[in-house]
């Protein structure tokens, strides 16, 4: 039996999964503006590894991160399998403080924050290196901004969601640095980033997984 928390975990699994199938061609065209084409695949063969450990996993919102994030990155491969595997193992990493109880706002923000602090160190990018940590970043950031100004979790993420929405799509707007399409340099000017765009699609895909 999944705890509450761990169902919405679940179901924001299965959300984001529905939608990268959605987006997987346009994913790979962006990808192959300036690099291989292989984003769309990447990120549905890890969701679909990840919803499918998730299936499986112990009952908290820690079981089913931690499963899924090991899955993801066993089963996607590439830069965003392994940047996705260790977000989601370490956001579970986190949320084990909770235990089998429902996280409170203040460990959700905890949980993001340090999931993009392994994101960073593991890739080694900062905003305004055009990648999926363009996106992120404000997703954090407004999430924890958003609950520090007492809106409940559900309204907080929808307004995360869309500030990394606008992030990622500035992205086109920058010069890659980091990734394979940075061995192109100016290629994919005026093309957003398929990892910044994939993480938005995935935050505002599961706002209404999320319950106030
Ligand atoms: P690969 O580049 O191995 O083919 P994908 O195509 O699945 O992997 O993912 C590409 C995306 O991964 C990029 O658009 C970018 O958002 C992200 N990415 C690549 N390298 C890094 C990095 N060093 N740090 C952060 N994100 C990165
Ligand atoms: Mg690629
Ligand atoms: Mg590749």
């Amino acid at each position: 039996e999944l705890t509450p928390s761990g169902r919405t975990a679940r179901a924001m699994l299965g959300a984001a999964a529905v939608r990268l199938a959605e987006l997987e061609e346009h994913l790979g065209d962006l990808d192959a503006v300036a690099a291989d084409g292989d984003h769309g695949t990447t990120m549905t063969r890890g969701i679909d590894a990840a919803v499918t450990a998730a299936g499986r996993s112990g009952p908290a919102a820690a079981d089913v991160l931690v499963a899924a994030g090991m899955a993801f990155a066993d089963a996607a491969g590439g830069a965003s399998g392994a940047l996705w595997g260790s977000g989601l193992t370490t956001a579970g990493h986190v949320l084990e403080a909770a235990g089998p109880d429902t996280p409170d706002p203040a460990l959700l923000v905890r949980a993001l924050r340090e999931a993009e602090a392994a994101v960073v160190r593991l890739g080694g990018s900062e905003p305004g290196d055009k990648t999926l940590v363009d996106a992120l970043r404000p997703l954090v950031d407004t999430f924890a901004a958003a609950v520090g100004d007492g809106e409940d979790v559900h309204e907080a993420w929808v307004r995360a969601a869309r500030a990394a929405e606008d992030a990622a799509a500035a992205t086109a707007d920058l010069v890659a640095q980091r990734g394979r399409a940075a061995r192109l340099g100016d290629r994919s000017n005026g093309t957003a980033d398929p990892g910044a765009v994939s993480l938005a699609a995935c935050a505002v895909a599961t706002t209404a997984a999320v319950p106030g």
